[in-house]
C-alpha cells in the first residue's frame, strides 16, 4: 500500500486565498488586520522565520511590523515594547519570535501579550481556553494538523490518536484538539516504556518529537494516517522529519511530508489566527 499524501504546500495555498478574500472584506470596512513580529538577538534560523511571517503577511494582504533587536536588550525593555504593541490599535497579533536569549524569562514575555493579541496561542490564557473548550487562539502547529486532517474529511471520533511529544506548543495542544474532536487520545513522550505497542494501536500518529526516525514502518498499523511535525537534518543536511517517510509511506494510508507538510501550515494558521483576531475586534 502506498500511503496517499496530504500536501501542506497546497493546502497552504487554498488557506491562504480565503484569508486573502477576508482580509480584503476587511479593509473595505476599514481595518487592516496588523501582525507584529519582535525578535530578540541574531538566530539564524528565527530570522529566517520572521522574514517568513512577514512576507506571509504581505502576501495576504496585511498589515506587520517587525522589530528586531539586538541580544543586549533588556526584558524591561522587552516588555516594554510588547506593551506598546498591546495598546496599539493597528496591531491585532504579537509574536514574540522564541528562543529569547538566556537572560530573559519567555514565560513572564508571553504572559505580558494581551490574551486578545497572542495570536501564538501560548499565552496561559490561550491554554486555558483551549484546555476548557471556550473560544481563544489555538497555537499554530497543532491547528495546522488539525486542518490537515479535514482537509482529507477524517472522521476522528471514535478513533484513537497517539501523539508523541507533550511541549507545551506542539504535543499537549495537539492532544488536546484531537479530544475536542472525539478522538481517544495517548500522548507519548521520553519516558514511554514501549513506544511501538502504542503507536500500533493508533489511527492517527502525529510526530513532534525533533528526532529522526523515532516512527518507522514496523510502528505503523496499515492505514493510518501519519503526521509529521519533526524539522530535522539528515546526514546529506536536508530536512527531514521525525517519520522515517519512505518506509513509513508504505504502510500509512495518509502521509504528510518534510518539507512541504505541516511546516507551511504553521504560518498560514499564523495568519488565520490573526485575521480573526481582527476580525473579532471588527465584530
Ligand atoms: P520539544 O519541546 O523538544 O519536545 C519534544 C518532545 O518529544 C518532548 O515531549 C520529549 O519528551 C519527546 N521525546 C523526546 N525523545 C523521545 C522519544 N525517543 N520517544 C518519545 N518521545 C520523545 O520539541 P517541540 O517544540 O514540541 O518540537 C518537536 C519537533 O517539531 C521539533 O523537531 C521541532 O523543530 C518541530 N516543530 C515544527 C514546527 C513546524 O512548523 N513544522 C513547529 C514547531 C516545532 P519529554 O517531554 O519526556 O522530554
Amino acid at each position: 500500500m502506498t500511503a496517499q499524501l496530504i500536501d501542506g504546500n497546497a493546502l497552504s495555498k487554498q488557506l491562504r486565498t480565503d484569508v486573502s478574500a477576508r482580509v480584503t472584506a476587511l479593509k473595505a470596512r476599514g481595518i487592516t488586520p496588523g501582525l507584529a513580529v519582535i525578535l530578540v538577538g541574531d538566530n539564524p534560523a528565527s530570522q529566517v522565520y520572521v522574514r517568513n511571517k512577514v512576507k506571509a503577511c504581505e502576501d495576504t494582504g496585511m498589515h506587520s511590523v517587525l522589530e528586531t533587536w539586538p541580544v543586549t536588550m533588556t526584558e524591561a525593555e522587552l516588555l516594554a515594547r510588547v506593551d506598546a504593541m498591546n495598546r496599539d490599535p493597528s496591531i491585532h497579533g504579537i509574536l514574540v519570535q522564541l528562543p529569547l536569549p538566556a537572560h530573559m524569562n519567555a514565560q513572564r514575555v508571553i504572559e505580558a501579550i494581551s490574551p486578545e493579541k497572542d495570536v501564538d496561542g501560548f499565552h496561559i490564557a490561550s491554554a486555558g481556553a483551549l484546555m476548557t473548550g471556550l473560544p481563544g487562539f489555538w497555537p499554530c502547529t497543532p491547528y495546522g494538523c488539525m486542518k490537515m486532517l479535514e482537509s482529507i474529511g477524517y472522521e476522528l471520533k471514535g478513533k484513537h490518536a497517539v501523539v508523541i511529544g507533550r511541549s507545551n506548543i506542539v504535543g499537549k495542544p495537539m492532544a488536546m484538539m484531537l479530544l475536542q474532536q472525539n478522538a481517544t487520545v495517548t500522548i507519548c513522550h521520553s519516558a514511554t516504556k514501549d513506544l511501538k505497542a502504542m503507536t500500533l494501536q493508533a489511527d492517527v500518529i502525529v510526530a513532534a518529537v525533533g528526532k529522526r526516525n523515532v516512527l518507522t514502518a514496523d510502528m505503523v498499523k496499515p492505514g493510518a494516517v501519519v503526521l509529521d511535525v519533526g524539522m530535522n537534518r539528515n546526514d546529506e543536511g536536508k530536512l527531514c522529519g521525525d517519520v522515517d517517510f519512505a518506509s513509513v509511506k508504505e504502510v500509512a494510508g495518509w502521509i504528510t511530508p518534510v518539507p512541504g507538510g505541516v511546516g507551511p501550515m504553521t504560518i498560514t494558521m499564523l495568519m488565520v489566527n490573526t485575521l480573526e483576531s481582527a476580525e473579532r475586534r471588527a465584530a
